[in-house]
């Protein structure tokens, strides 16, 4: 059963802000299909709805003079995936994206639910990580930014403030520029399936196309929240991208990330799954980058 108290239209950001600051009780609804399915399994009794579904305002991808990425937080899944300016620049959020649940689901969803939801399975999160994605909020007071490094704050938490509508994601062009990357979900099956472990890799090379100029590394579901591995992406600069290398990151990951058991995999699993999950995603990324580490 849908026990929702009140459902309102927001007919532009202000509104769904002015909304949400009026009801504490208040929460917005994009795609839904988070929302529903909690509001059905009576997570969410009596509540009221802000919806931003179909807010024109929240659906431009686009790119700012200086290389910015600007992607509206109502874009859904298949839009982003479809776009070929997205193609072009950060190939690795559209794939990751394209890994989502179901085409229905990838329909519905939109970029803006998958980061406010918190969760560390999301699998936009590890490409939004490395891509050092930033968040556009706006709340009674205006617009802020919050980096994705700070924008995960417990299980399913986030530094979003109750009455702020996340407007967009933005991701700037020394970001993605000349970078290679690749997303690796892992799941007991290809589709309709949460991660049970996810990596994502981004990598930018020489000019010669041998040694990591800059490695970017990201897991989901190895923590309570999605994490960066800032000691093997540190190991990683200005080595040259071969086999010894991939096999270091492998090892080196390990001591950065704390997954947990759970009953979709046990800890020990998602371990050496992500030993190998993250010298694939490596590999695949240094080719993306024009590089081969023959390995
Ligand atoms: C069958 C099924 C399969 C799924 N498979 C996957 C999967 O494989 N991978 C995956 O990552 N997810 C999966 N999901 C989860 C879900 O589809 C995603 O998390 C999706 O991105 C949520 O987006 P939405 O627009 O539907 O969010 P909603 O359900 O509308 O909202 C989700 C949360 O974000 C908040 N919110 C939404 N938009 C905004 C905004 N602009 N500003 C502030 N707060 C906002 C809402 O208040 C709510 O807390 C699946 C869901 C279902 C039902």
């Amino acid at each position: 059963m849908y026990d929702i108290a009140t459902y309102v239209q927001a007919g532009c950001v202000a509104d769904a802000v002015a909304a949400l600051a009026a009801d504490p009780s208040a929460m917005p609804i994009a795609g839904g299909t988070d929302v529903l399915i909690q509001t059905r399994e009576g997570r969410h009794a009596g509540c009221s709805l802000v919806s931003l579904h179909g807010l024109e305002e929240l659906r431009t991808i686009r790119m700012e003079e200086d290389g910015t990425l600007v992607i509206g937080s109502g874009c859904t899944f298949s839009e982003i995936t479809a776009s070929a300016l997205l193609q072009s620049t950060v190939p690795i959020l559209c794939w990751a994206v394209d890994q989502v649940g179901s085409p229905q689901i990838r329909n519905m969803g939109t970029i803006g639910g998958n980061v406010c939801n918190g969760v560390t399975s999301a699998d936009s999160a590890c490409s939004l990580m490395v891509l050092n994605a930033v968040m556009e909020l706006q709340g009674p007071e205006g617009r802020r930014l919050a980096p994705i490094a700070q924008w995960y704050t417990g299980p399913g938490k986030t530094v979003r403030r109750h009455e702020e509508v996340l407007v967009s994601v933005r991701i700037a062009k020394a970001d993605y520029e000349k970078f290679g990357g690749h997303y690796i979900k892992y799941g007991k099956r290809e589709a309709m399936e949460i991660s049970t472990l996810g990596c994502a890799v981004s990598v930018k090379l020489d000019a010669g196309k041998k040694t990591v100029d800059d490695l970017r590394i990201a897991f989901g579901v190895a923590a309570p929240t999605p994490i960066r591995c800032p000691k093997t992406e540190a190991l990683a600069k200005g080595r040259t991208a071969d086999a010894a290398l991939v096999r270091e990151i492998g090892r080196s990951v390990l001591t950065e990330i704390n997954p947990r058991d759970s009953w979709r995999a046990s800890r020990a699993f998602r371990l050496q799954i992500a030993k190998e999950i993250s010298r694939r995603a490596f590999l695949q990324a240094v080719q993306f980058a024009g590089g081969d580490c023959n390995a």
